[in-house]
């Protein structure tokens, strides 16, 4: 069990500085996701935290103490690299078996705590089995066995379910979620994978370029974005935006562009100039008396809901609506967006204008 604090953690490959300085709190016994694009820094920052690379400043504490420079070895962190890095020549039960038996633990210690485990992850009748023939899931459960026999502080796990197909993935996710519920341990988890990280996680710290954009749950990070990276990177499709040129007063619930009003989200800062309205798809519906108007360009029939992209003068925007509802292609609609919802953005830095809907969850960023 454990807690991990990174404060301002740094590190630079020659010229090229991988992680800026991220700031954030692990607290014991979560489930934690590093997200972001391909490059962004993730893995660096897990391969910091387990000691596996040095950061160039910065500091990391778990359990209140620093362990900055400390190797791995002293830290009693489990990385759990690739789930099907087994060793292919011994039997399930002496892979799960190795890393206590090269400490020196005796060999009725060995036996009790590969039992536990096996019994933890349902793997009671395979483990005199070779693991060459071991089905995907057996052997992922395996390399976990592995991981969690030696009973560390906390689990580092980098894109653990990646090789694996979507079905069978899924199917991993619910699996890996569920062993964290029974034993508890915090786990650091490294993906690229935005609904992974959404169903799997009870933070979400988000990457781009180094930088951490927004560290927060999986709910508010979906529907209180803190920047537009962001809401264009979570969710599927991605947020609307509507460029639109305009100034808003702290304390004003409306905004107007085109001659048209459009509510909003009470505002907590004034803002003048180029501006962008975010709305989630599933936050807009078909209306007649809609002052937002535009014709349905596309559908896309997805069982209980069909987005339908409708092209308006402000570029298109996808709506999730019911698919009972007859969307044809060519009709003139009107869209109403859900006002509680709308998320303004600053067009030139991107970054999310403070409301009464993202306020206290901007002021942690
Ligand atoms: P991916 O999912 O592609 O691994 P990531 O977010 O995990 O992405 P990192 O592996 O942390 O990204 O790498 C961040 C950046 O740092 C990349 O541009 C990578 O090329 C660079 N980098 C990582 N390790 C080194 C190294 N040892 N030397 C030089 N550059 C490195």
């Amino acid at each position: 069990m454990a807690e991990i604090v990174i404060r301002n953690l740094r590190k630079e490959f020659g010229a090229f500085t991988a992680v800026r300085s991220s700031s954030f709190k692990i607290e014991d016994g979560e489930f934690f996701m590093l997200l972001g694009p391909s490059g962004c820094g993730k893995t660096t920052t897990l391969r910091m935290i387990a000691g596996l690379e040095l950061p160039t400043s910065g500091e990391i504490y778990i359990d209140g103490e620093e362990v900055s420079r400390k190797p791995a070895s002293q830290r009693d962190i489990a990385f759990v690299f690739q789930m099907f890095a087994l060793y292919p020549h011994m039997n399930v039960r002496r892979n799960i078996s190795y890393p206590l038996v090269s400490q020196g633990m005796s060999r009725r210690q060995v036996s009790e705590k590969v039992a536990e485990v096996a019994r933890i992850l349902g793997i009671e009748g395979i483990l005199d089995r070779p693991v060459g023939g071991l089905s995907g899931g057996d052997r992922q459960r395996v390399a976990l066995g592995r991981a969690i026999v030696r009973n560390p502080k906390a689990f580092m796990m980098d894109e653990p379910l990646g090789a694996l197909d979507a079905e069978f993935r899924e199917h991993m996710a619910e699996e890996l979620r569920a062993l964290h519920d029974r034993m508890g341990a915090t786990t650091v988890y490294v993906t690229h994978d935005q609904l992974e990280a959404m169903q799997m996680g009870d933070k979400i710290v988000v990457m781009n370029h180094g930088v951490i954009e927004q560290f927060g749950t999986p709910q508010d990070i979906y529907s209180k974005p803190a920047t537009m990276f962001i809401a264009n990177f979570i969710g599927d499709p991605p947020m609307n935006f509507l460029r639109v040129r305009g100034s808003v007063e702290a304390g004003a619930t409306s905004i107007r562009f085109h001659q048209r009003t459009m509510a909003v989200p009470e505002m907590r800062e004034p803002f003048d100039g180029d501006m962008v309205v975010g709305v989630r798809p599933e936050h807009i519906r078909f209306s007649d008396s809609a002052e937002i108007r535009g014709q349905v360009r596309a559908t896309e029939y997805l069982g209980t809901t069909q987005i339908v992209t409708v092209a308006t003068e402000n570029g298109d925007v996808k709506a999730r609506i019911a698919s009972g509802i007859y969307a044809r292609t060519g009709e003139n609609v009107g869209l109403e967006f859900d006002p509680a919802t709308i998320t303004l953005f600053d067009n030139q830095s991107g970054r999310a204008l403070r409301s009464d809907l993202n306020e206290g969850v901007l002021s942690h960023v």
